[in-house]
């Protein structure tokens, strides 16, 4: 297969891009391809990377009132809610949920998950469906799993023992949440020994941490100072970390040297935290994301999670990596064209780094895994939330969807709308 005149992500336009046996076997200007190859005209339209999502809830998708919906609309009514859910679901329905999420994932070209699993359930049913979901989905889609122990890994009495089945059932990244134990001490211990676990066992860490509006919830300094000594640099990620929003700005002038030294990667989940923290604020309301655009420029990788779709925590979302780009670029006004690329590689390249994929990005000997795009450029893409025209796995196109167009019929001047802008 052969896609004609692409623009890519970094700007280059006219490319040919040829696909052979799965993978991408040149990229180039007029490029010459035998007359039975099937040709694919791009018209100029950005051919991307898939998206990745570096942080989300595949257990519990698609569950929005169920038994009942969140009426405070925050993160601890929906921790409690969670937990009514859990003692009613089933296997049958969590695969069944997570099968219908990851076909709106692959219909959006959103082909990498990382999906935390509540641990904290003795019968590990969300971790079987999920792993057996995993299976499922393998052809398509990547999933990649983090045992998280929701009700605290010392709170819940049997968490450390649950979390550790859940690795040696194949569950491959240890996951926490330091600022739900009972104690600071507490989540700083948490953390001590779930950064042990994975060095021992050669694992990444993702922990939710510090998902709160205390300024002096500071566990992101536990998290990085363990990944040092443990020397697990680059293989740690903190998620959420909304508590630097409210912090000094001294103390985070000392803080974000020691992530960049641990090399942590830091994950802010835009459409969520921007309903869930500020809750507890009277007027000025404060955002509640990290600092996204003071850790991309202190070096830190940062990527953008969606979180949820339709859960306890979150009423709204499909899936669209680009619904989620373009919350982060209002919330951290990252309104520069520079900082708006950015916001694009915080749902793709960016976040492909943090789940550790090989092989990602459109080059040469590369799996032939892309979107295309119903936009001239990356930053038009977030505009428009762009139509996925197709998305390609391993040279295989998997989902289709019409470009978006209007037809006008207008007095002087019938015509028909289409949302890109040619300069
Ligand atoms: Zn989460």
């Amino acid at each position: 297969m052969l896609i004609r005149n692409a623009t890519l992500p970094d700007g280059r336009t006219g490319i040919d891009v040829l696909v052979e046996r799965g993978c991408f076997a040149a990229i180039g200007h007029n490029l010459l391809a035998a007359e039975s190859t099937p040709l694919i005209d791009a018209q100029g339209q950005l051919l991307s990377p898939p998206f990745v999502d570096a942080h989300f809830h595949l257990d519990a998708t698609l569950s929005y009132g169920l038994p009942r919906v969140n009426r405070s609309g925050t993160l601890l009514e929906g921790i409690a809610l969670w937990s009514e859910l859990k003692a009613v679901l089933t296997q049958e329905a969590l695969v069944e949920r997570a099968l219908q999420y990851c076909d709106w994932a692959v219909a959006k070209g959103l082909l990498s998950i990382r999906s935390h699993v509540d641990v904290c359930d003795d019968r590990l049913l969300a971790v079987q469906a999920l792993l057996h979901v995993k299976q499922r989905v393998k052809p398509y889609l990547d999933l990649q799993l983090v045992a998280f122990p929701q009700d605290g890994l010392l709170r819940s009495p049997t968490a450390l023992a649950n979390l550790k089945r859940a690795l040696d059932l194949g569950v491959e990244v240890v996951g926490g949440i330091p600022h739900f134990e009972r104690t600071m001490a507490d989540g700083a211990e948490s953390v001590r020994i779930l950064c042990e676990l994975a060095a021992e066992r050669g694992l990444m860490v993702d922990m939710h941490c510090d998902e709160s509006d205390d300024p002096l919830s500071r566990h992101i300094e536990s998290l990085a100072f363990q990944a040092q000594r443990l020397g697990l640099h680059g293989r740690v990620t903190g998620s959420h970390l909304t508590s630097m929003h409210s912090m000094e700005n001294y103390y985070v002038s000392k803080l974000i040297p020691l992530m960049c030294e641990a090399r942590v990667n830091a994950v802010a989940n835009p459409l969520i935290n921007i309903t869930l923290q500020g809750r507890h604020d009277n007027y000025p309301k404060r955002r509640g994301m990290t600092r996204v655009p003071e850790l991309m420029a202190a070096g830190i990788n940062v990527g953008f999670g969606h979180d949820c779709v339709m859960d306890p925590w979150y009423a709204l979302g499909c899936g669209d990596m680009l619904e989620v780009a373009h919350m982060g670029l209002h919330v951290a006004q990252m309104t520069s064209q520079e900082q708006m690329r950015a916001c694009f590689d915080a749902v793709t390249s960016n976040n492909a780094r943090i789940l550790g994929l090989k092989g990602y990005g459109i080059e040469v000997g590369h799996p032939a895994d892309c979107v295309l795009l119903q936009a001239s450029d990356a930053i038009e893409a977030i505009r428009l939330r762009a139509p996925r025209l197709l998305v390609m796995r391993r040279g295989e196109i998997i989902a289709r969807t019409p470009a978006a167009t209007a037809t006008l019929a207008l007095p002087d001047r019938p015509s028909s709308v289409d949302w890109t802008f040619k300069r």
